[in-house]
């Protein structure tokens, strides 16, 4: 479903330092960019509006993973995928979700409804032809469940996956709110596309107070504002070198 891009003068003022939203008309063809401003007011950062998928997982039929309370992830999913596609707007992104309801994308009388679900999400991406995908997704390790913490994946055919995933996961470890992990490679068939895609599994449903916070409006904010900067982030070119290393675990 798409969202339109947060195009109004009243989001002006709001971001950070200043985040000045700018629509021009060329040739009747509405042009955004972002400005991000530091507290001088001088630019430092100004690029086209990125075009980006956000892919809430699972939904319907299929809730993903539960936790013991009961929360399930097919809800946490979509909470933060609504609340990171505002963030993103609010910065100038041009925003399209997979889904934007509690139903997954699958026809009831499909043979196999996961697959028909999947192939839908991924017409999504090709008609969008995005900067980058982001599905969001939520972990469960019940065999420890002590733990916890955000991990980006890639696909090793995806686009240039790899290095937008190793730099949000590098801006998320550096907020200092989960434990260091590297971004790692997934065998994940959303992210079987030509164009760059990461999947982002927010936190472990298996961990007691982490399914407790997950399910919080207040960390589901947090969590959605954190991704966006380190989203937008990864999306400067020039303070982006080519080879990106992974960060530390
Ligand atoms: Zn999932």
């Amino acid at each position: 479903m798409m969202r339109t891009a947060v195009r109004t003068t009243a989001s002006v003022l709001v971001f950070f330092f200043g985040l000045a939203l700018i629509v021009a008309q060329a040739g009747g063809v509405a042009i955004t960019a972002a400005v991000v401003c530091d507290a001088t007011g001088k630019t430092v950062n100004a690029h086209p509006a990125p075009r980006i998928v956000i892919d809430p997982g699972h939904g319907g039929r299929d809730a993903g993973v539960s936790a013991k309370n009961g929360t399930r992830e097919s809800d946490i999913t979509l909470a933060i995928s609504r609340l990171l596609a505002s963030e993103l707007e609010i910065m100038g992104a041009e925003i399209i979700m997979t889904r934007d309801g509690e139903m997954a994308l699958y026809d009831e009388n499909a043979p196999n409804r996961k697959m028909d679900d999947m192939r839908k999400r991924h017409r999504v991406i090709e008609r969008a032809k995005p900067d980058l995908v982001v599905s969001i997704h939520m972990n469960s390790f019940p065999g420890d469940n002590s733990v916890n913490g955000l991990q980006c994946f890639y696909h090793e055919m995806g686009g240039n996956g790899r290095d937008i995933a190793r730099r949000i996961q590098t801006h998320i470890n550096k907020t200092g709110m989960f434990k260091t992990r590297p971004a790692m490679p997934g065998d994940y068939f959303i992210l079987e596309t030509a164009y760059p895609s990461v999947l982002i599994e927010c936190g472990f449903l298996s961990n007691p107070p982490e399914a407790e916070r997950l399910a919080t409006p207040e960390y589901q904010r947090t969590l959605a504002a954190q991704i966006a900067v380190a989203i937008w982030a990864s999306l400067e070119p020039d303070k982006n070198p080519a080879d990106v290393p992974n960060p530390a675990t």
